[in-house]
């Protein structure tokens, strides 16, 4: 199975995407945390995305399609995946479309994950306490936020006219989203 989660920051899309690669057995690949990583570690990738990402900016498309297309090409990629915050931007849904069409492979679906506003914010300044994510401050919030409705939201409806969309609803506790989520994906994965 290979499929795409999205919905705005906040949204749940790492928490339910671990949960769907362990039910699935598919690696759950996801473009923040392998930056969050690179920046960690200090490599060169971390220290050109770092001041971007601090500041709620997408990291420039070239690179993030490096990012993925290399990631895919890994052993555990081989039979599935779900990716976790790619794409962002339309360049990014036509490189990705390029990247399938090179290995002969195809979309099962694109989850989206819904929540309230309100909802969005609490989890983010919640997570902040948390976890200490350096993007998870007020003012960065609020440019993710922005970012995303510009950027990628538009990109549902891209999906949406593929036959691709498969909408969820995000709100309530992390198992129910997770049940809601198996019902919709478990006839894509026979
Ligand atoms: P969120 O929880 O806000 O959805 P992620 O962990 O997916 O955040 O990503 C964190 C940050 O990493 C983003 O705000 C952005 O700066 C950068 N990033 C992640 N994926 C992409 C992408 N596909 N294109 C550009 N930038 C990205």
């Amino acid at each position: 199975m290979r499929l795409l989660i999205m919905g705005a920051p906040g949204a749940g899309k790492g928490t339910q995407a671990k949960l769907i690669a362990n039910h699935y057995r598919i690696p759950a690949i996801s473009t923040g945390a392998i930056f969050r990583a690179n920046i960690a570690a200090k490599t060169p990738l971390g220290q050109r995305v770092h001041q971007l990402i601090s500041a709620g900016e997408f990291v420039p498309d070239v690179i993030t399609t490096a990012v993925v297309a290399k990631r895919l090409l890994e052993d555990d990629a081989h039979n599935g995946w779900l990716l976790d915050g790619y794409p962002r931007t339309t360049d990014q849904v036509e490189a990705l479309d390029i990247i399938l069409e090179d290995a002969k492979r195809h979309l099962d679906c694109v989850l989206c994950l819904e929540t309230d506003p309100e909802t969005l914010i609490d989890r983010l300044v919640k997570r902040a306490e948390i976890e200490g994510r350096a993007d998870d401050n007020e003012t960065t919030i609020r440019r993710r936020m922005e970012v995303y409705t510009e950027e990628t939201a538009p990109l549902l409806a891209t999906y949406e006219e593929r036959g691709l969309l498969v909408r969820v609803n995000g709100e309530g506790t992390v198992d129910e989203v997770a049940g809601r989520i198996f019902a919709a994906l478990d006839k894509y994965s026979a």
